[in-house]
């Protein structure tokens, strides 16, 4: 790998390239969704012009190449997190789908009244609302695992909840509100103490960390690709090879069956079980050319990178009037904050007239916001293409907006 050049990545990314006439948008969003390099995009467009075909099916040489790519690119998934075979690699739709997946199967084969499943308070939405529809359909509790003031979880208090009732401990690897990242190896351990099953939501801890699945012991690990820099729409779901077998499949179609008959079905292996329908090839295919091109990346110079600009625009900010920052996390490349007196929005509002895209609002995590009597935050997320010129351009900009309301 060569190191780090914030120029020579930027000239990667189209959609921040401008004419002079058109000022520059300084993206600060990229928790929400990472823009995408000339390489994931040219993907896509090289699938679609050149070898695009249905896969796994049929016998002419297009689908035979295209399902030979799909299948490459499970693969090239399975090796960058860990995973001990292609097996277990599941596509989905994205973290949410995956999760809701966990939910409707595993979860909803195996709880009975009286289970528990363990939440932690700073979840995302997508890793609550599943829990609680297969508790409605189960009889099982959802149990929070509350959090301090400073956006720790409180692990005193998660040791306590554990019980032999524990059967699904769901948990974000890193929160998207405050990028605190929680132990999950110690609260993984706890929890297989407990013969519970671990769900790692890593919607945003991928995009931050070589992951691997196998040292983490993770039941299963979710993630979205479009927050690391591959398209909206493909997602990987992460299982334990023992535990994708024993559960029951989720959609019913094409694929992922062996044998239809109306006296009965048989169902594909894995990972077909688990793949009804046809499949987002062209987004599998560039969720790989996006890993391929992050791994071809000076990781440890990126993450450097993102430090210092994540420090000055700490030092820029702090003296604003009634300025806090939520659960400051260190290492995180995002950070919340709020202004006593002023509403989220209307900053907001003011940034994005100053072409400052950034998130406010409850980050889709309303419990953690509760917990915290916040209706909302400013959210700046960095990503490998920002520079000290878009943080610059954010400072000042966030001045001149206190300084108007
Ligand atoms: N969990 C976390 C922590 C997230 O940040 C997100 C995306 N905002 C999700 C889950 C859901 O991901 P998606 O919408 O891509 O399915």
């Amino acid at each position: 790998t060569i190191p780090f050049d914030i120029k020579q990545i930027q000239t990667q990314f189209p959609a921040l390239q401008h004419s002079d006439d058109a000022p520059r948008a300084v993206y600060l969003d990229s928790a929400a969704t990472a823009q995408k390099p000339a390489i994931v995009i040219d993907t896509l467009r090289h699938y679609y012009s050149g070898y695009n075909a249905n896969v796994h099916r049929g016998s002419h040489s297009l689908t035979t190449n295209a399902t030979f790519a799909f299948e490459q690119a499970r693969t090239t998934i399975q090796k960058f997190i860990g995973a001990a075979s292609p097996k277990e690699i599941i596509w989905t739709r994205g973290a949410t789908e995956a999760l809701n997946l966990i939910a409707q199967t595993y979860a909803r084969n195996h709880l009975q009244a009286g289970d528990e499943i363990l939440v932690s308070e700073m979840e995302h939405h997508a890793n609550i609302v599943p829990w609680q529809m297969v508790a409605e359909q189960t009889g099982a509790k959802v149990v929070k695992i509350p959090m301090h003031q400073n956006c720790t979880l409180n692990i005193d208090a998660y040791q306590r909840l554990l019980s032999n009732k524990t059967k699904i401990v769901a948990i974000a690897h890193i929160t998207n509100v405050t990028g605190t990242r929680n132990p999950i190896e110690s609260m993984i351990a706890a929890a297989h103490h407990y013969g519970a099953v671990v769900v790692v939501d890593g919607a945003q801890g991928i995009a931050h960390e070589q992951v691997d699945v196998h040292a983490l012991d993770a039941d299963f690990y979710v993630f979205s690709g479009h927050k690391i820099y591959a398209p909206a729409g493909i997602g990987v779901l992460y299982g334990k090879q023992a535990l994708l077998e024993a559960m029951p499949p989720w959609h019913g179609g094409g694929k992922m069956v062996e044998k239809v008959s109306f006296s009965g079905t048989d169902y594909a292996g894995l990972p077909s079980k688990f793949e009804a329908g046809t499949p987002n090839v062209a987004g599998s295919l560039a969720l790989a050319a996006a890993i391929e091109w992050l791994q071809s990346i000076d990781r440890q110079g990126a993450e450097q990178h993102i430090a210092d600009l994540r420090q000055q625009a700490l030092d820029g900010i702090k003296d604003i009037e009634g300025l806090r920052i939520i659960g400051l996390q260190a290492h995180a490349s995002l950070f919340s904050f709020v202004v006593d007196g002023v509403h989220h929005q209307d900053i907001a509002t003011l940034l994005d007239q100053q072409h400052i895209a950034l998130r406010a609002g409850h980050h889709c995590a309303h419990p953690m916001l509760d917990a915290l009597g916040l209706t909302g935050t400013l959210r700046v997320s960095l990503a490998l293409y920002n520079d000290q010129q878009d943080v610059a351009r954010f400072i000042t900009a966030l001045h001149k907006a206190c300084d108007l309301l």
